[in-house]
């Protein structure tokens, strides 16, 4: 069932260095993103999704470092590769990063073909006409005619740029497309394309996707498996599937319950008091305790770790002290019902 792991994270840490001292934006993330697979990072703004994403492909910003833990691109570790390396080696042809406000990503004074044939001249051999070939490709997959290859980014309208940039991304072929809210910035009717295109993408290539948003209820539909992260931790992680029916996590619990759902159209949603917080240093404590409805006190005297959390799933895994008693002991819905009664 599982395939063979293309990029592994473990234990991953990082911190940014600030003036108030080192900021855990990061902290003991653990998860597996197999071959062909659809792996939804969700969480809040601010939960340390993007500086995850960014540290995969050495882009962390200048005050970032990983702090510990290591990542793993088909086995080799990856950490600790120079810029020169991850450019001969990794980016845009393994591991392709579409970052988060990529409309801005795109050179408004060059062509899109020069673009392409930029970043192959970097990472590839290839002349420039088997580029452009190669890109031409690419275009056709989402749904752009190739006679535009040689458009500036202006002539295209947002969504027209999105898949460009999406082109872009997939042009080198690679195994590993980690892609940053891409969406985020469209109306309702372009995200849905956007997510047309992707899916497409799934038939047309054997890429696999990170796909990292605030929405749940997106990655619910789009992915394979999934990451809830909250303040730096990892809360929940598992196949889509399992999660979704049966969250162990109170955040996972609750963001899912925070987005519609088709299968219970009449339920309220949820909102989650608070914002995610920002750790500075050592983080030994659940992040999440001072805004979930069950915390109880010793929440906060360690960071709980992520251990498989259902008997009949073993990479559904979760990091809350209280998850057998709040989800196999009792009724989360009926206990949350109960504790906000008490509360009013
Ligand atoms: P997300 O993508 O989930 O919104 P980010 O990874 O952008 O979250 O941010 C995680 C945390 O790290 C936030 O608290 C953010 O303020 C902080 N952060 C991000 N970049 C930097 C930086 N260069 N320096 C200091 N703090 C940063
Ligand atoms: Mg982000």
């Amino acid at each position: 069932m599982s395939s063979e792991p293309l990029l592994e994270v473990e234990n991953l840490t990082i911190e940014y260095e600030t003036r108030q001292g080192p900021l855990t934006a990061v902290s003991n993330a653990d998860f597996t993103v197999g071959e062909g697979e659809y792996f939804g990072l969700v969480g809040e703004s601010g939960c340390g999704k993007s500086t995850l994403a960014k540290s995969i492909i050495g882009g962390l910003d200048d005050n970032g470092k990983i702090a510990s833990g290591k990542l793993k691109y088909r086995g080799e570790e990856i950490q600790d590769l120079s810029d020169a390396q991850l450019n001969e080696e990794i980016r845009w042809k393994e591991i392709a990063y579409i970052p988060q406000a990529s409309m801005n990503s795109l050179d408004p004074l060059q062509r899109l073909s020069e673009q392409a044939i930029e970043i192959a001249n970097v990472h590839t051999d290839l002349t420039d006409e088997e580029a452009l070939t190669q890109f031409k490709e690419m275009f056709e997959v989402v749904g752009l005619p190739e006679n535009r290859i040689r458009d500036y980014p202006h002539e295209f309208s947002g969504g027209m740029q999105q898949r460009a940039i999406i082109a872009l991304a997939l042009f080198l072929k690679p195994s590993i497309i980690i892609a940053d809210e891409p969406t985020t910035a469209l109306d309702v009717i372009m995200q849905d394309q956007i997510f047309k295109y992707l899916d497409e993408i799934r038939g047309a290539t054997d890429t696999s996707m990170i796909l990292i948003t605030h929405d749940i209820s997106l990655v619910f539909e789009t992915c394979d498996e999934l990451a809830v992260m909250h303040g730096g931790q990892i809360a929940e992680t598992g196949r889509i599937t399992d999660v979704y029916d049966n969250p162990k996590h109170p955040y996972s619990y609750l963001l899912q319950r925070a987005f519609p759902d088709i299968r219970y159209p009449d339920r309220e949603l949820e909102t989650i008091e608070g914002t995610p917080p920002q750790q500075f240093g050592d983080v030994d404590y659940c992040t999440f305790a001072n805004r979930c409805p069950w915390a109880e006190e010793g929440c906060r005297d360690a960071a709980p770790e992520l251990e498989v959390s259902d008997r009949s799933a073993e990479n559904h895994r979760a990091s809350c002290f209280r998850s057998k008693e709040i989800f196999e002991q009792q009724d989360p819905d009926e206990s949350l019902a109960a504790i906000r009664g008490d509360q009013a």
